[in-house]
């Protein structure tokens, strides 16, 4: 039978995790209690959530939308009314997916055209409830990857602002994948460089700036990241 890790190892690695960061943002000389932590959860159970949640994370990511409708769905009930945890979406969104999409997450972080924004513009009108989101943008040369052109950005957010039930807060993005991790440092800093040069145009008091996963979130923090998104070095490997 294969070992799980159990909840005192998630809680041994977690504050391994955080210490990382918090040294990451000191060499950055930014302030570690604005950065947080996206527990990863795709492909792992309920429970795993809930362990998560025990010790105090309570942001949550996941990359498709029907593995986490059910996952969310069983979930139901778990957390105190006030409060509950925030579901973020990290991976690619289809447009035919976008209503199940806001009846389950709080933010969208993978914004990456204006035909979604238009169409979750429309849904979350419908429910009277804006929307937060976040725009991804691509940095990396690489063709498969999703997002933005970065070249389109100025205009696209310039756009977003006549949707009133989108809130865009920020930027997400995603490196390339290298053999050392501060190979990533480049993209990162781009970014950090484009978040800087948008911030009027971000509609929140504390813009978001997602960046890092578990290969290589102390670059991007710091490089700037006000979020990073940790599935592996938390929960160990997907299956
Ligand atoms: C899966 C995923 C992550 C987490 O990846 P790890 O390497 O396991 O930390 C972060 N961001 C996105 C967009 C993902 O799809």
């Amino acid at each position: 039978m294969a070992l799980l890790p159990t909840a005192s190892a998630l809680s041994q690695t977690l504050e391994n995790v955080r210490a990382r960061v918090r040294r990451a943002a000191e060499r950055a000389k930014t302030n570690p209690n604005d950065i947080d932590i996206l527990a990863v959860t795709k492909t792992l159970p309920p429970e795993r959530v809930l362990e998560a949640w025990d010790l105090g994370l309570w942001q949550f990511g996941e990359s498709r939308v029907q593995e986490s409708e059910r996952k969310i769905d069983s979930l139901r009930g778990r957390f105190p009314e006030d409060r509950r945890p925030r579901w973020h979406l990290i991976g690619h969104l289809q447009t035919n997916k976008a209503r199940k999409a806001l009846e389950i997450f709080d933010c969208v972080q993978s914004v990456d055209s204006l035909k979604l924004l238009q169409l979750l513009d429309k849904e979350s009108g419908r429910r009277a409830q804006p929307v937060s989101c976040l725009v991804e943008v691509k940095v990396s040369e690489e063709p498969a990857k999703q997002g933005l052109p970065l070249e389109n950005l100025s205009a696209f957010l310039e756009q977003a602002t006549r949707f009133p039930f989108v809130r865009i807060e920020g930027l997400m993005g995603v490196a390339p994948l290298f053999d050392r991790p501060e190979q990533t440092r480049p993209y990162f800093r781009q970014l950090k460089k484009l978040f800087d040069r948008h911030r009027a145009l971000f509609q929140s008091d504390k813009p978001i700036l997602s960046m890092g996963m578990s290969a290589d979130f102390e670059i991007a923090v710091e490089e700037g990241a006000t979020m990073v998104r940790l599935g592996t070095a938390l929960f160990g490997n997907r299956s």
